[in-house]
């Protein structure tokens, strides 16, 4: 079984942020949900996937806590995306929005501490994508910071200067305990996908997907 979700915008253009943008976006959410057999659980603040590993109970946690879709009454939106995984080796805040302020409101809303994320994964350079990260860094620096390494030097001096630490991520690779990134993927803008191995499968997570979705998704399973 393998979960993959994120905002997939395809090879589509960020910059047309129209309304039939907006309605193609959901339909590929919802394309993908049922092409890997889940029901339907974008329209979910949070999703869990429990589970059990040998005597150890997992159970990860997926907060969706920045998006342009409302997922919860009193979540504020806006273009973008972020997700907090919890319940793993170590807490990580995949992406950050394109805004921090609402980022951070969306967290506290959820309950969830700023403080207690280990680690950032960045999925590609785009804003809406990393534009909640200084805000982010400037009340939790004690992170590391994964990003593609192809992104420019002054983005990754200016994450270092904040106080975090960096890797960056070339081919793929293991982040961490039943955490690996497909690599950044080439063709189209560059981009990394996380994969999380849960007792039920893999979970994928992606940023826009522009390298194309199902070959991220083919990628996660190599
Ligand atoms: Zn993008």
């Amino acid at each position: 079984m393998m979960l993959v979700f994120g905002t997939f915008v395809g090879g589509a253009i960020l910059t047309k942020r129209t309304r039939d943008m907006y309605a193609m976006h959901v339909y590929k959410n919802i394309v993908l949900t049922l092409l890997y057999g889940w029901a339907l659980f974008m329209t979910q603040a949070t999703v869990a996937v429990s589970g059990t590993e040998k005597d150890q109970p997992v159970r990860l946690r997926l907060h969706i806590v920045f998006n342009n879709v409302p997922y919860k009454a009193g979540l504020a939106t806006s273009w973008g995306f972020a997700c907090l995984i919890d319940g793993l080796e170590k807490t990580v805040l995949f992406d950050t929005g394109g805004d921090g302020d609402i980022l951070l409101s969306n967290m506290q809303r959820l309950g969830l501490d700023v403080g207690a994320v280990d680690a950032v994964v960045l999925s590609h350079i785009h804003g809406d994508h990393t534009g909640g990260l200084d805000t982010f860094l400037a009340r939790n620096p004690d992170v590391t910071v994964y990003m593609p390494a192809s992104f420019p030097a002054s983005f990754q001096q200016e994450v270092k200067r904040m106080g975090a630490a960096i890797e960056t991520v070339a081919g793929p690779r293991q982040l961490m305990k039943s955490v690996h990134s497909t690599g950044e993927m080439n063709h189209g803008i560059r981009e990394q996908a996380l994969i999380v191995d849960t007792p039920r499968g893999l979970v994928v997570i992606t940023g826009c997907a522009h390298p194309n979705v199902a070959d991220m998704a083919e990628q996660a399973k190599t």
